[in-house]
């Protein structure tokens, strides 16, 4: 059962929330060689007998990335430095869905400090593809992914700095949204790149994504980007589809496996079908994006992991020193790559160039809606790959090619489940104008509903 009609059924009095909570703490310690995640809520049967059921997520169980802070389950964001850690507030996309019925299962496993592409980089152990354990969910909230894609919890949390969000949502055959810069609060999310960091929600419908966006989006007086957009996620999914204009981007079609491209096709023939007109447009900004991406997150987070002495939080090991190598490589080459890109020296060279290319990478991209509604490309290049098979830190990167541009430029962005190659689970990604997330998951919808949902699969099959 999808989560809007799980929630009917517990509103209808046709499933008690305890029964319901049951069922997915069973799942997912059933699962568990799955890896999706780090801690699971011990407590939630007892907090599944105190819920009003007229709430507006009455006892759906979601599954939170383990880089939102939570009073009452530890926050470790996948690193050894805050093994144990507990925050004394809670962050307010959690707060939001505890005080909108909803139950907390259990906190997801991401790459350390969300800083990657497979979940590898996680301090405790990889997350795994429910399609194929032997393959990377993606990252870094692949443990969000994998929950949701084996229904170990009906909806999650996960957080996009450059497509962590998206790209685990295609490698898992679900639905990711990496809303508009400032729809949904940062308070409480452990910083990345804070300047790319947004949260989000993961579904298997685009109904279930705007029953939890509903909830997560809106002002936040404790995160000062946070915007007063009103949020009418349900609403605008019952309003008719409008006269589409998309834009496919040229840059985006080349390089990518057959089954992307395939999948990238049948989403346009079928918005085709549906009135939608269809044209291929240029971005030539896109095909820098990674470039000026992997200069800019690096230099944010080299400022935000600097916290990480063991004086205030989290694990003191001996010295600073001592205690800084408690970081993983991967957090390590990032601060490395930070720091040098931030020196006196280089700064103009590097960050200085990366900050102006991201101006004029906005820039085109509202040009181009100027007369378009959305943007369609590829979410990933390929389906997920093997664990383990991306040695070289840069092949990494390059899964990233398409979602970073979201982020630099603060425009909302959604990754729409879309085909099958061999087996595995293909994403195409709409990306639309500011405060556009509404429009992208109305446009979404008229998707699945168009392939009558073809393109969901329940590798695990179903709690309920
Ligand atoms: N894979 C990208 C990185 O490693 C994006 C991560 C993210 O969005 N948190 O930085």
């Amino acid at each position: 059962m999808l989560a809007h009609a799980l929630l009917k059924a517990v509103r209808e009095g046709r499933l008690h929330p305890r029964e319901v909570a049951e069922a997915y703490l069973e799942r997912a310690r059933r699962h568990a060689h799955l890896g999706a995640f780090l801690a699971l809520n011990e407590r939630v049967l007892e907090e599944a007998e105190r819920v009003d059921r007229e709430a507006p997520l009455a006892g759906l169980p979601v599954a939170v990335k383990d880089n939102l802070v939570t009073r009452d389950l530890p926050t470790t964001a996948g690193s050894r430095l805050l093994e144990g850690f507990f925050a004394p507030y809670e962050a307010t996309a959690v707060r939001r869905l505890k005080e909108a019925g909803a139950l907390v299962l259990g906190k997801t496993n991401l790459d350390e400090f969300a800083m990657g592409s497979s979940t590898e980089h996680s301090a405790f152990f990889p997350a795994r593809n429910p399609f194929d354990p032997s393959r990377t969910p993606g990252g870094s909230s692949g443990g969000s992914a994998a929950a949701v894609s084996a229904d170990l919890a009906p909806l999650a949390l996960g957080s996009d700095t450059g497509g962590s969000i998206r790209q685990p949502a295609a490698y898992c055959g679900v639905y990711g949204l990496k809303p508009t810069y400032g729809r949904v609060s940062r308070y409480g999310l452990i910083a990345y790149a804070s300047s790319l960091d947004q949260v989000g929600p993961l579904a298997r419908s685009v109904r279930d994504l705007a029953l939890l966006m509903d909830v997560l989006a809106g002002e936040d007086p404790l995160d000062a980007t946070s915007l007063s957009a009103p949020s009418r996620f349900q609403k605008a999914l019952e309003e008719p589809l409008p006269p589409l204009r998309l834009g496919v981007v040229k840059e985006a079609l080349e390089g990518n496996t057959e089954g992307v491209s395939r999948a990238l096709e049948g989403f346009l023939e079928v918005m085709g079908r549906l009135g939608a007109r269809v044209k291929e447009v240029s971005w030539p900004g896109l095909s820098l994006a990674l470039n000026a991406y992997y200069i800019l997150a690096p230099a944010e987070a080299s400022s935000n992991l600097a916290r990480y002495d063991g004086t205030l939080f989290g694990v003191r090991k001996g010295g600073v020193e001592e205690t800084r190598a408690l970081f993983g490589l991967e957090a390590k080459r990032r601060i490395l790559v930070g720091t040098f890109v931030l020196s006196s020296g280089y700064y103009e060279a590097f960050y200085g160039r990366a900050q102006a290319f991201r101006a004029r990478l906005k820039r085109e991209a509202l040009a181009l809606f100027s007369d378009l509604d959305a943007l369609v490309l590829p979410t990933t290049p390929t389906p997920a790959f093997p664990l383990g098979a991306m040695k070289d830190p840069l092949a990494m990167y390059r899964q990233d090619l398409y979602t970073v541009a979201a982020n630099l430029t603060g425009l909302p962005a959604l990754s729409v489940p879309a085909g099958f190659e061999g087996g595995l689970p293909v994403g195409v990604q709409l990306m639309g104008p500011p405060l556009s997330d509404e429009a992208l998951l109305r446009v979404a919808l008229a998707f699945e509903e168009a392939t009558d949902g073809a393109h969901l699969r329940t590798p695990l099959g179903e709690a309920f």
